[in-house]
């Protein structure tokens, strides 16, 4: 609980800790409506939720004759709560190995999320390979290749320009061969305009199940928790074109605007099943909405 609190010491601080104090003291009269609504707004739960919000509450209030804001607050605090899912339990045992695809733009922290990935598998007693499947950069090879020494993990990796697709049939060969549980297969993560990151993906998502019928088993999106509403555009892209089944919310401990986990849950109907609390390949958390609910309010 305590890494929650501290990780989302930014999202507290700037908006629900607020609205918590705000419920905290009087008596539930008009202006209290407006706070919490004003709050409610800006903390990136998007216009949709924050009315269904209130209108629940509002409900609420009438039906149990609630006078106290206190009382409001318990009520916000099961508002929020049921909107969000618990992870759905991974079910990667039946397949050996079990393929991820690991998809996000550049800079959202998808290396990084990586490492941390491999780390908590091997925690749990799985062989663990990384393919590098981002050839356009070397850089981002080259960055995987680092985590993969230092935490001396087996990887595949393209040379320069290699085609992604033959990379990653390559990875998934080798651990077949090697009897891996788990194959972590970083993407490219490029916007820009004269290049089609959609259609690369497509075709790496075919490779593998080209490679191992059935493969991906999964694909996760990583989301910088600090971009708000812009990483959920990112995200409906990334759906449409490779069916994301989990979300992975980094930089939550950097971001002031952690209220964009109940967009993510409302408007893409895509379960959050980690999320990134620091630098380190440690600092990962299975999805905890109780803990959550509990760090960004108090
Ligand atoms: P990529 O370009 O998407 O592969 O992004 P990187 O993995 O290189 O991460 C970009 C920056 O974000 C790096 O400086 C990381 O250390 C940092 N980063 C990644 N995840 C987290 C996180 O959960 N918390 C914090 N504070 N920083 C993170």
């Amino acid at each position: 609980i305590n890494k929650w609190k501290q990780g989302l010491e930014r999202t507290r601080k700037a908006t629900f800790g607020r609205l918590a104090a705000l419920l905290g003291v009087s008596e539930i009269d008009d202006s209290t409506w407006e706070d919490l609504e004003a709050l409610l707004l800006q903390s990136d739960l998007g216009v949709e939720t924050t009315q269904e919000i209130l209108q629940s509450l509002r409900q609420r209030v009438q039906r149990e004759g609630l006078t106290k804001a206190g009382e409001l607050k318990q009520a916000l605090r099961e508002e929020l709560l049921k909107r969000l899912d618990t992870p759905p339990i991974l079910d990667l045992d039946s397949h050996q190995p079990a393929v991820i695809l690991v998809v996000g733009v550049n800079g959202s922290g998808k290396t990084t999320t990586i490492a941390k990935l491999a780390q908590w598998f091997r925690n749990q007693n799985k062989k663990v390979l990384l393919v590098a499947a981002d050839t356009f950069r070397a850089a981002a090879v080259d960055q995987l290749q680092v985590w993969a020494e230092r935490l001396n993990l087996p990887i595949v990796a393209g040379q320069p320009n290699a085609d992604p697709g033959a990379v990653t049939f390559d990875g998934i060969q080798a651990a077949l061969a090697r009897k891996t549980d788990i194959v972590l297969i970083d993407t490219a993560g490029r916007l820009h305009t004269r290049y089609n990151l959609m259609e690369e993906l497509k075709k790496v998502h075919r490779v593998a199940g080209k490679a191992l019928p059935g493969a991906p088993h999964a694909v996760w999106l990583v989301l910088d928790a600090t971009t708000g509403q812009n990483a959920l555009q990112q995200a409906r892209a990334f759906k449409e074109a490779v069916n994301v089944n989990g979300i992975i919310l980094a930089k939550l401990d950097s971001s002031a605007r952690g209220g964009m986990a109940f967009a993510i849950q409302s408007v893409l109907g895509i379960p959050i099943l980690f999320v990134g609390l620091g630098e380190t390949p440690s600092d990962l958390e299975i999805f905890d909405p109780e803990a959550f609910v509990q760090g960004i309010l108090e």
